[in-house]
């Protein structure tokens, strides 16, 4: 059975206990690989080389290391079916996304971040008759970089692009549970002929090989995306170390439909919102609001369409929702429906397994697309992130209440606005506590813009200048100039 190794130092090694996980392929509930279960002894072994490749690599020139990085774009783009092949089965998503979403992004994280370097600027100060201040962007040393499931190599190479750009070196901890294109990302660093140390790719549990990362005294720099609750261990880890710490973390995010909206685009965009990754993306609405007048039609149409899903096979071309990442998950969400009947919900649509699964896939982890109703806007099922493909619909009667219900939640990640009116659009967009809020669109994003979430939903942003200023430390020099008199 393959086996997934650490990536320290440029090569391939075994975790110093030799011990190793099961990698389960969602789609079919079996064990199909393994993968290194490190500790704090790799973690060293991986910071220290880090460590060593640092002043090679901060010192190059920006354009060297841009040219590094693009050839590892290069690679990822040039192995495309693989890398998605190896996605759509480690985390049960459809390879139609793997191949169209996922594995481009990276290649695209990495060329943006690799260029944008080419192009920063920083700020002097000429202070009349004083002399001139101004801020020199280092880089910090080692970034520690935790990694959640859901999108793993787009995720990965979000944070490892801006990190090795701007001069750092990395030691990255991708999630256990979908470990593989994060090992063959490390195969390709050799072949795109990334120095060694640049990249380490350690592979473990989070409570072990993560936390011995966050911990590391020489890891000044912590980027993490993952769930909101791991977020705050982290956070306290870190804090007696001042660290900096980046945190992307959960959402419950508001899908708003005012009746004057383009109906059709608004349910396409829905659906999608709704149910893309089965819905297991953080970005995801879960919460969806319809102006009364038109609640009755436009939910019922919502409704079919997600009846209308085809949930199979992640590897067939024509399915639009596979399995959930793994049984853990599947176990939350059916869990989630159960206490949505409790609290008094309607399920709509869903609620249970699919039927017609093939014969490969009758012990994977999957989920119908479900759509409850009648719940009160304040109950758990409308408060907790579940991460999956489960929505609640909620009429609503005007602009102050769905702002209100839309804010009424620990989060603040992303919202969705559908309307036809400009004026409402830009005041609801302002009147949302969200880090992004989409106008009559969904997850459509320029990378420059500042990333990241309010309130429960994370700490900080990353995403164009606000990345490469998280990855470096500002530091001022003034430099005095004396005038004539003084000479
Ligand atoms: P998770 O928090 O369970 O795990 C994320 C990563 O943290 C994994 O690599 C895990 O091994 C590691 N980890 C766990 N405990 C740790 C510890 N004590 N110290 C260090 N590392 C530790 O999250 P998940 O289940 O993999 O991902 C789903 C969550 O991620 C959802 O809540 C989702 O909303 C969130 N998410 C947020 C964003 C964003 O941009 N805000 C993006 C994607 C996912």
């Amino acid at each position: 059975m393959q086996r997934i190794l650490n990536h320290i130092n440029g090569q391939s090694v075994e975790p110093v206990s030799g011990e190793y996980l099961d990698n389960v392929e969602p789609a079919t509930g079996k064990v199909y690989s393994q993968v290194a279960d490190s500790d704090g002894r790799d973690v060293d072994a991986a910071v220290s080389a880090a460590r060593a490749a640092f002043p090679a690599w901060s010192s190059m020139p920006a354009e060297d290391r841009c040219a590094v990085m693009m050839r590892l774009a290069d690679l990822v783009e040039k192995n495309v079916d693989a890398l998605a092949r190896a996605e759509s089965v480690d985390n049960g998503k459809p390879l139609s996304l793997a191949r169209s979403l996922d594995i481009p992004r990276a290649a695209k994280n990495l060329r943006f971040f690799a260029t944008a370097v080419l192009h920063a600027r920083s700020e002097t100060h000429p202070m009349e008759g004083v002399g001139f201040n101004y801020t020199l962007r280092q880089p910090r040393g080692v970034a520690g970089i935790i990694s959640p499931w859901n999108l793993p190599l787009y995720l990965f190479t979000w944070k490892i692009a801006p990190a090795l750009a701007t001069g750092n070196t990395v030691v990255g901890k991708p999630s256990e549970v979908t470990p593989m294109t994060a090992y063959m990302l490390g195969e390709l660093c050799v072949e795109a002929g990334v120095p060694p140390g640049v990249l380490n790719i350690v592979h473990g549990l989070g409570a072990q090989a993560g936390a011995a990362l966050v911990t590391h005294p020489d890891v000044p720099t912590i980027a993490f995306t993952g769930g909101t609750a791991t977020g705050a261990r982290i956070a306290s880890d870190a804090a007696p170390m001042f660290k900096k710490v980046g945190l992307e973390l959960g959402g419950k995010n508001p899908n708003i439909i005012f009746a004057d909206a383009a109906l059709d685009a608004a349910l396409e965009g829905s659906v999608r919102s709704s149910f893309a990754n089965q819905g297991q993306v953080c970005l995801c609405g879960s919460r969806m609001f319809v102006e009364r007048s038109i609640f009755d039609a436009f939910v019922g149409r919502f409704v079919e369409r997600a009846k209308a899903l085809k949930v199979g096979d992640p590897l067939d071309n024509d399915t639009d929702q596979g399995a959930l990442v793994s049984k853990v998950q599947l176990d939350k969400v059916t869990q989630y429906v159960a206490l949505a009947r409790e609290e008094g919900g309607s399920i709509l649509c869903g609620g249970d397994r699919p039927e017609g699964l093939s014969d490969r896939c009758k012990d994977g982890y999957f989920f119908s697309p479900t759509v409850v109703s009648q719940l009160g806007v304040g109950c758990r099922v409308n408060q907790e992130e579940i991460f999956g493909p489960v929505v609640t619909v909620t009429p609503f009667d005007h602009e102050d209440q769905v702002v209100e219900y839309a804010n009424g939640v620990p989060y603040g990640l992303a919202a969705s606005v559908w309307t036809g009116d400009v004026s409402r659009a830009h005041r609801v967009a302002e009147r949302i506590q969200s880090g992004t809020v989409w106008v009559n669109c969904w997850m459509v994003r320029d990378l420059r813009v500042p990333f990241g979430g309010m309130k429960q939903s994370g700490v900080g942003r990353e995403g164009g200048d606000e990345a490469l200023r998280f990855y470096t430390e500002p530091k001022n020099v003034c430099i005095r100039v004396p005038g004539p008199s003084q000479s």
